[in-house]
């Protein structure tokens, strides 16, 4: 095999499709390479050498040598400089880079070849001690730290000594002399700190950094990275070998990030930030404050924009921009570096992007003719979809701001300031909703960034750390904010007019507009229309599933309709039981001595009950509403504590006695599987009856007098047997045809049951003689395949997960391999008995993407999700078609 890749002055062995192989930085280098792009040449060892070389026990493949000797030689003529030299030295950037992008997880180091020797060839090319000595010491800074494991704060510490020593503030103050006795300051130190020379051999510099990335693969932040974004361990990273170009070598140097478009609104212009006499890393590092790349985004208080200080390079690099566009077909994410005026491109890759602006750049993309409607379907995320479903700051409310920051990453989200990702992560897991403040995030926070609802930076611009990793992940993030003191000692910071906020006290951002408020804001509702209702329209073209949705109430059933519902696949009865003027009669209902006594109580319940249907049917205008009897355990309607058992005895006129009694006899020891569902309907007829009867009674009303066409779908719950079902059809339809004979009407219903059972999906075929629809109620049948209580997983649930011993959450995301097989098995016994059986899923995975696709590939007719749902089912039913 092909161990390195080559790159260089308009020839490339790679391609951006060899993502897998060469990882992405790599990939798109010998792209760009390829496609005229100027890019500092260089070589990548591949994704596969990484696999052998922890497959090895750390030991490289035979040959590797030898081809990265060979490609180094190649690299050395195009650029007429040599590897070690004392005269005229070649350095370079070693770096990682994945397959999928791990913004900041593995390691990197820049100026690689540098020693006593180089660093005068150095000065003879640059003519310019001072820059040779700054890049040595980074380079002696960043190799100590990332390849030999030297505590990083140790050598900052000489060098604020230094500044000290000198009276001087800034890094720029020094002098050649300065940082070449700082070199050598720091080698001591690493020699006394780490018994080990500072190697100067720059062979085995090189080696050593290409260890090192490797060796970051397997690193903490890398590895809890990785499990956050579903990247397997075994995917490997490259390794890039690129000779270096320097963006500090003085003012016509710079050094920059860009996105071909807004990545936060998606707007099409050119959205960067640059610093001038800058090296690698200082943009996204947040150290320094960027300055804008073109005059459109420049804002008042910026600094001079590129385009007014570079004109040329801002040209040259507009022109890239729309080549790599073109090319790519996608907004791009991009570095690049001007050394002495010239331009050079080190990265290009697709660029993470809000969910708004992944929207508006795929329907954008289609109206320039770039991309398809299918590709601008795929192109974005139906998990994505989540952060625009969702409430924004109502504008009305009133808010008291204490700052404002760079509105990095879209969304409102309010909690209390925590200062530590640690304590983020402990805060939430206890159900708390934190935002956490920091100076500036790392990749070491990135677990407390994942359990916070929003994150709040003082430092930092756009493209910062925690700007990018919050867009990812679709969390609201406010960065950059110049307003804020953060005191990491005392855990508060101190907005505008000397406002303090400490731990513990509650605020608000908005990452739409930068703002910091103070306490808990209100919210409103999301807007669902231009760009998203354009691209909800073509994903339905495409889409063969239906979305229905679950709703129990009219105001829930008119929200999903808004987002798209066609139908309702539940509506859960019992949640209408528990409403203050209703309870009382259920709880009479239970507690009656007979038959007489639970009807008289029914029917005062009869009239409620149909009056939630109406309100459901009208709002719902003769889409298909499924409706299911009640299901849960008759003892959760009663009360529980002392006093309210109390309180129930006076109003229901019996002794305490007595209602003690009926609670310790309807107690259960394990109630999901006790007198619950189909079981309650069997053993007390007349609930269903009644429920039956306010269902038919709603549908012939609103059909006779309002001229609805409506076919209720009324649905049995928790069915084990063909037999159970037999008997509740029987009743149910003997109840229907009664009602209809009353009003003189004829509606078609039908009735149908939940597959939530094992022993329901194992006779399918033998239920489907009497079901005329399924619903699969995979909550339950989650619960009852795996033995596992719904109600107590919370206990051991995520450690399953931590640990890998299921690749998810099973009643997040369903279990194709267990509980889908249970799924497919009873859609085909069903067709094989009934072949226009309709088939739907109701359980919390209709909303899931994953689960829709796979809903899709059984052939269901429709999934149906929370409301909130509904429009990510939608696309992800395209997906699961395109
Ligand atoms: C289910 O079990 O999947 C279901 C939808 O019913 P419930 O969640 O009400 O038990
Ligand atoms: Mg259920």
């Amino acid at each position: 095999a092909k161990f390195v890749y080559f790159f260089g002055n308009g020839e490339a062995d790679g391609r951006a499709d060899m993502k897998n192989l060469l990882g992405g930085k790599g990939a798109n280098l010998a792209e760009m390479t390829s496609i005229g792009l100027p890019v500092p040449p260089g070589f990548t060892i591949t994704t596969e050498v990484c696999t052998e070389f922890y497959k090895n026990n750390s030991a490289y493949p035979a040959g590797l040598n030898d081809e990265v000797a060979a490609n180094l030689k190649r690299v050395e003529q195009l650029m007429g400089r040599t590897f070690g030299d004392a005269v005229n030295p070649l350095l370079v950037s070693v770096r990682s880079g994945a397959r999928a992008s791990m913004p900041g997880m593995m390691d990197t180091v820049l100026n690689l070849g540098l020693n006593d020797t180089t660093v005068q060839g150095i000065i003879a090319q640059s003519g310019d001690e001072r820059f040779a000595y700054d890049a040595y010491r980074r380079f002696v800074q960043m190799y100590s730290d990332v390849v030999m494991g030297m505590d990083k704060e140790a050598l900052e510490h000489l060098l604020e000594q230094k500044k000290e020593e000198k009276g001087v503030h800034l890094d720029t103050d020094l002098t050649a002399a300065d940082w070449k006795d700082l070199v050598a300051k720091f080698k001591a130190r690493i020699r006394e700190v780490l018994g080990q020379e500072f190697p100067e051999d720059p062979q085995e510099q090189l080696w050593g950094a290409i260890g090192a990335v490797f060796g970051s693969w397997m690193n903490q932040r890398a590895i809890t990275y990785r499990k956050l974004n579903n990247i397997p361990a075994d995917w490997g990273t490259a390794v890039n070998v690129q000779s270096m170009v320097f963006g500090n070598m003085g003012d016509d140097c710079a050094t920059g990030v860009a996105f071909t478009r807004d990545p936060s609104t998606g707007d099409n212009y050119f959205y960067g930030e640059y610093l001038v006499n800058a090296q690698g890393e200082d943009v996204v590092a947040g150290i320094r404050t960027p300055q804008p790349i073109n005059l459109h985004q420049k804002k008042e208080g910026d600094l001079p924009a590129m385009e007014e200080v570079l004109p040329e390079c801002y040209q040259q690099l507009a022109g890239i921009r729309q080549i790599l566009e073109k090319h790519y077909k996608d907004m791009q994410d991009i570095e690049f570096t001007i050394e002495k005026g010239k331009l050079y491109m080190l990265q290009t890759r697709n660029g993470k992007r809000t969910a708004c602006a992944a929207i508006k750049i795929a329907v954008d993309m289609v109206k320039e003719g770039l991309i398809d409607e299918k590709a601008a379907i795929l192109r974005v995320q139906p998990s994505q979809l989540d952060q625009l479903l969702h409430p924004s700051l109502d504008p009305k409310a009133p808010k008291k701001i204490i700052a404002k920051g760079l509105p990095a990453s879209p969304g409102a989200a309010a909690g209390t300031a925590v200062f530590t990702a640690d304590e983020a992560e402990l805060l939430a897991r206890n159900g708390q909703k934190v935002i956490l403040v920091r100076i500036e995030t790392s990749p070491e926070d990135i677990h407390g960034m994942h359990a916070a609802q929003g994150i709040l930076t003082a430092r930092g611009g756009m493209t910062s750390h925690a700007a990018v990793v919050a867009r990812g992940m679709g969390k609201c993030c406010v960065a950059g904010c110049g307003d804020l003191k953060v005191d990491y000692a005392s855990q508060s910071f101190t907005a505008r007019h000397g406002v303090v906020i400490k731990k513990g006290d509650l605020i608000t951002l908005d990452g739409s507009t930068g703002e910091v408020i103070m306490g808990e804001v209100a919210t409103v509702p999301p807007q669902l229309t231009g760009d998203f209702a354009t691209l909800m329209e073509w994903v339905d073209k495409y889409r063969k599933l239906k979305v229905r949705t679950n709703a129990d109430t009219p105001n829930d059933s008119k929200v999903a309709r808004e987002f798209g519902a066609e139908g309702i696949g539940l509506c859960r009865t019992e949640h209408m039981f528990f409403e203050a003027d209703r309870i009382m009669a259920v709880r009479e209902m239970i507690l009656a001595e007979d038959l007489e006594g639970r009807e008289k109580a029914l029917a005062k319940i009869l009239p409620m009950q149909k009056g939630d249907f109406i309100g459901i049917f009208r709002e719902m205008k003769g889409l298909p509403v499924t409706i299911r009897l009640l299901d849960p355990p008759l003892h959760e309607f009663l009360p529980t504590e002392d006093k309210d058992i109390e309180a129930l005895t006076k109003t229901l006129n019996v002794t305490t006695q007595q209602l003690k009694h009926k609670v310790e006899f309807l107690h259960e020891f394990n109630p999901m599987l006790g007198h619950r569902g189909c079981r309650l309907g069997l053993t007390y007829p007349e609930i269903y009856d009644m429920q039956v009867q306010a269902i038919m009674e709603a549908a012939c009303e609103l059909v006779k007098n309002e001229g609805f066409s409506i076919v209720p779908e009324i649905m049995i719950p928790l069915i084990a047997t063909v037999s159970e079902l037999k008997e509740l059809k029987a009743n149910a339809v003997a109840v229907c045809e009664e009602v209809m004979a009353s009003y003189g009407v004829k509606l078609e219903y039908l009735i149908g049951t939940m597959i939530e059972l094992p022993r329901a999906a194992l006779t399918a075929d033998e239920i489907a003689t009497e079901a005329e629809f399924f619903s699969f109620g995979t909550n339950d049948l989650t619960q009852t395949t795996f033995g596992l209580s719904r109600d107590d997983a919370g206990k051991f649930l995520p450690f399953y997960v931590e640990t890998n011993l299921l690749p998810e959450d099973p009643f997040v995301t369903l279990d194709q391999n267990g509980v889908g097989k249970l799924v497919k098995m009873a859609c085909e016994l069903g067709r094989s008995t009934r072949p226009e059986i309709k088939l739907g899923i109701c359980g919390e995975h209709g909303g899931d993407p994953a689960s829709v696709i796979f809903c899709h590939k059984v052939g269901l007719d429709y999934v149906s999700c929370s409301p909130f749902r509904v429009p990510i089912a939608r696309l992800a039913a395209a997906h699961a078609v395109l």
